[in-house]
C-alpha cells in the first residue's frame, strides 16, 4: 500500500512520511481510529515507505523487492497480531494471529479497511470474543528475537491491543519498552481508553480522522463483504421497530428485540446499536431543523420526516444513552435477549 492510495487523513500521511523522513520513528505508535478510517491501511503504506529501497515523491516505490512483499502482505519482517479464538478454521488448539494469518491477509488485502466483525467473519469465529492471548505474546517475542531478513525495520502490526490481557500485556512490556533496534510497534485501536495503561503510556498516539461523507463511499466500494446488504438488513429491522412502537404494537416491537439479539456476533449486535444511533440521531436533527447535515439517503427522507414529526426530543437523547448502556453490556457478556428487550421496551414507554 502506498500513501498515494490512502482515503482521506492526509495529515496523517504527512506526519507519517515526516517522521520517517526525518529519522524521528517513534518504536511504539498507537493509531486510533473510529472503525474503518483506514488505520491499518496507514500502518501498511507507512511500514512500506520505512522499508522502501527506492522511495520517491514523499512515497514508496511500489516496486522494489520490499515494496512487493508488502503489497502482498509476506513481508518476512512485518508480524501481524490481531483477536482470535478458537475456531472451525483451525485445528490449533491454543490458536494465535499464526494460526489464522492466511485469512487475515485475504481479508486485509481485499480491504485495509475491513471491521471488526469482517475479521471475526473471515477467520469464522462471529460468535465469539477474539482476544489476544499469552501465546501470542510468546510468538512475537520469538520472532523479534531473530535477527531481522532484511535491513529494514522490523515491525508488528498489533490490531485491537484492547483485547490483550494483563498476562499478555506484561509478557510484551519490555519489548515494547525497549524494542531491538530498528523495530517498531504499530498498535491500531477502536477504544483507547481500554488499551492498558502500561502499554499505552509508552506509545506515541495518532489520531487517525474519521472520514468524510465521499472518502467512506469510497472505502464502501472496496469493501466486497456485503457492506450494502447489511445496511439494507438493519434499515428495514430499524424501520419495522419505529413502526411498530409509533402504532402501539407490542408485540412486534418484541419480535424485534428478538431479531436483533439473535444477530449472529456481539460485533454484529453492536454495529446494529451504533446503526441505531446514528439513526436516531438523523431523526433528532431533523426536528432541530437542520436536515442538511443530517446526512439521510434521499429513498429514506419520508420515514425520517415522519418519525421526526412522531418522536420527542427527550425520546432521541434518553434512546441513545439507552444503546450505549447497552453497547457496554454487550461487552460484558450480559445476555443480549435481556438487553434488547429491556431497550425496545423504554423505547416503547418514552415515546
Ligand atoms: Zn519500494
Amino acid at each position: 500500500m502506498k500513501f498515494s492510495e490512502i482515503i482521506g487523513n492526509r495529515e496523517v500521511v504527512q506526519a507519517l512520511r515526516s517522521m520517517a523522513d526525518s529519522d524521528r520513528v517513534a518504536h511504539a505508535m498507537l493509531l486510533y481510529e473510529n472503525e474503518g478510517c483506514g488505520a491499518l491501511a496507514l500502518a501498511l503504506a507507512y511500514v512500506q515507505y520505512l522499508n522502501c529501497a527506492n522511495p520517491s515523491g514523499g512515497d514508496s516505490c511500489g516496486e522494489c523487492p520490499s515494496c512487493r512483499q508488502m503489497s502482498k502482505l509476506i513481508h518476512p519482517d512485518v508480524h501481524f497480531v490481531f483477536p482470535v479464538n478458537k475456531g472451525s478454521k483451525t485445528s490449533d488448539d491454543k490458536p494465535t494471529s499464526e494460526s489464522y494469518l492466511k485469512f487475515w491477509r485475504e481479508l486485509a488485502l481485499a480491504n485495509p479497511y475491513f471491521t471488526e466483525a469482517d475479521l471475526q467473519k473471515a477467520i469464522g469465529i462471529e460468535s465469539k470474543n477474539g482476544l489476544i492471548a499469552v501465546a501470542e505474546a510468546k510468538s512475537i517475542i520469538g520472532k523479534l528475537s531473530l535477527a531481522s531478513v532484511t535491513d529494514g525495520y522490523k515491525a508488528v502490526i498489533f490490531y485491537l491491543p484492547e483485547k490483550m490481557n494483563q498476562e499478555t500485556a506484561n509478557r510484551l512490556l519490555k519489548l515494547v519498552e525497549e524494542p531491538p533496534e530498528k523495530t517498531l510497534f504499530l498498535f491500531i485501536t477502536h477504544a483507547p481508553e481500554k488499551v492498558l495503561q502500561t502499554i499505552f503510556s509508552r506509545c506515541q498516539s495518532v489520531r487517525v480522522m474519521p472520514l468524510t461523507r465521499e472518502e467512506a463511499d469510497k472505502v464502501r466500494g472496496m469493501n466486497p463483504f456485503d457492506e450494502d446488504e447489511q445496511y439494507m438488513m438493519f434499515m428495514d429491522l430499524f424501520s419495522d421497530l419505529m413502526n411498530g412502537i409509533m402504532s402501539r404494537d407490542l408485540m412486534s416491537v418484541l419480535e424485534c428485540a428478538e431479531t436483533m439479539a439473535a444477530l449472529e456476533s456481539r460485533e454484529k449486535q453492536k454495529a446494529f446499536c451504533s446503526f441505531m444511533s446514528e439513526c436516531i440521531r438523523k431523526i433528532f436533527l431533523i426536528r432541530q431543523k437542520m436536515p442538511q447535515i443530517a446526512d439521510v439517503r434521499e429513498q429514506e427522507m419520508m420515514f425520517y420526516e415522519n418519525m421526526a414529526s412522531k418522536c420527542k426530543d427527550t425520546f432521541c437523547t434518553r434512546t441513545v444513552t439507552n444503546i450505549e448502556k447497552v453497547v457496554a453490556l454487550i461487552d460484558r457478556n450480559v445476555s443480549s435477549k435481556m438487553l434488547f428487550c429491556d431497550l425496545v421496551n423504554r423505547m416503547f414507554l418514552s415515546i
